[in-house]
């Protein structure tokens, strides 16, 4: 089945005119009291493909999710050294200052970023020519080896294995930062792992006591 050819800035100007007229107009209290601030509950963490777009699969309005989104979902383990630390920075300002209730990591099936994790294709390659996605991917390296080890670099299998590992990742790297981990213990801070498969359209919810992920019912 060929793939639709996406939409450039003028077609999305479109969409926007849509939105003028359907969920702006239609909201239009909605839209004036989220003036005054924003409340979400939930942080979602999500990666950049065009295809899994939090507010869509949760059917959320804004101002109810606080959504980041990079290559592959991924949360950077808790680092003191200096740098711009951007995942980081939104997730101080979701705990602190929004207090969110819930972070939710949603992973998504035929990620590309996991793919490269995978193949190392990456690896080596100069900055600006695949090197940052190498560079930020390769905080997946410990979890990849026995998956390739196991299953190969290739085929959906190893393919998804290493998709679902890194939402795993991901979790425990929200747990090493003092504050995250502390709010967790408390009780008043709540880490999912979630992932959407794209061809089904099915979000599924990490167990993290079995390890496995479920289709939400
Ligand atoms: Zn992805």
């Amino acid at each position: 089945m060929a793939i639709q050819p996406s939409l450039d800035l003028a077609g999305l100007i479109e969409g926007y005119r849509r939105f003028r007229q359907t969920g702006w107009a239609e909201r239009r209290e909605r839209w004036a009291a989220l003036r005054q601030g924003q409340e979400p509950r939930v942080m979602v963490i999500a990666c950049a493909d065009s295809r899994t777009d939090p507010a869509m699969v949760f059917d959320a309005d804004p101002g109810e999710i606080f959504v980041v989104r990079n290559i592959a979902a991924m949360v950077p383990p808790f680092e003191t050294n200096p740098g711009l630390h951007g995942v980081s920075a939104a997730l101080e300002f979701a705990v602190q200052a929004l207090h969110v209730r819930e972070i939710v990591i949603m992973g998504h099936g035929m990620c590309g970023g996991c793919k490269a994790a995978l193949t190392q294709e990456l690896r080596g390659a100069e900055r600006g020519h695949g090197g940052f996605i190498a560079d930020w991917i390769s905080m997946l390296d410990d979890v990849r080896d026995p998956i390739a080890a196991e299953l190969g670099t290739t085929g959906r299998e190893a393919e998804q294995a290493m998709e679902h590992a890194a939402v795993k990742a991901s979790l425990a790297n929200l747990r090493t930062f003092p504050n995250v981990r502390a709010l967790e213990a408390e009780g008043k801070l709540r880490l999912r792992g979630a992932y959407f498969a794209i061809s089904e359209g099915v979000l599924h919810l990490l167990d993290e006591e079995t390890g496995e992920f479920a289709p939400v019912a």
